[in-house]
């Protein structure tokens, strides 16, 4: 199936001289969601994964699925102040000022093998603060995977030595 056809691209948004590749026609339909979900759930079988991962917010339209479907767990990583337990967090850079995500501390078992998903792959940050707060409680990055990578913003270059599938590539 041609994903790209589900991907709508939108210039200047959220600012001026981006290209926004906007996901949402992709799950709108529901026969490109469950072949993009597909390729995911093969992908993880293969990893033999315990756990998928997704950071907020569209990590966890293309994560929950795929453990629905493996019969496994989900955990969200999410912006600072928005989990209520016991949390840890990671930083990463923006093109100004500093992001964190956090992840609650009770959320992965030491030893398990873990998937992390998001939509897209752009400079990395997102992904790299996503695997530091697995590692950091013990979880194996057993893989990482996503709908989309830009590959002008070498963001696997932030990623050596993980495992990566992504579905289409700009
Ligand atoms: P990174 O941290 O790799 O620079 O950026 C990736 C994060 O930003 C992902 O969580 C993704 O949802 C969001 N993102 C950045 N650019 C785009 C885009 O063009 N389309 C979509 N759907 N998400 C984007």
């Amino acid at each position: 199936m041609d994903l790209k056809k589900y991907i709508s691209i939108v210039p200047d948004w959220p600012k001026e001289g981006v290209l926004f590749k906007d996901v949402t026609p992709l799950m709108n339909d529901g026969e490109a969601y469950r072949y993009a979900t597909n390729q995911i759930v093969e992908y993880a079988k293969e990893k033999q994964i315990d756990l998928v991962v997704g950071p907020e917010a569209r990590g966890f339209i293309i994560g929950c699925p795929v453990a629905y479907e493996l019969g496994v767990g989900f955990a969200p990583v999410r912006k600072e102040g928005k989990l209520p337990r016991e949390t840890i967090k990671a930083e990463y850079d923006l093109e100004y000022g500093k992001n964190v995500l956090t992840i609650h501390k009770d959320a992965i078992k030491p030893g398990q093998r873990i998937l992390i998903t998001d939509d897209l792959l752009a400079t990395g940050g997102t992904m790299e603060a996503s695997i530091k707060l697995v590692e950091e409680l013990g979880g194996v990055v057993a893989g990482l995977a996503f709908l989309i990578e830009l590959d002008y913003l070498h963001g696997r270059e932030k990623l050596k030595g993980y495992d990566i599938l992504t579905l289409m590539k700009y």
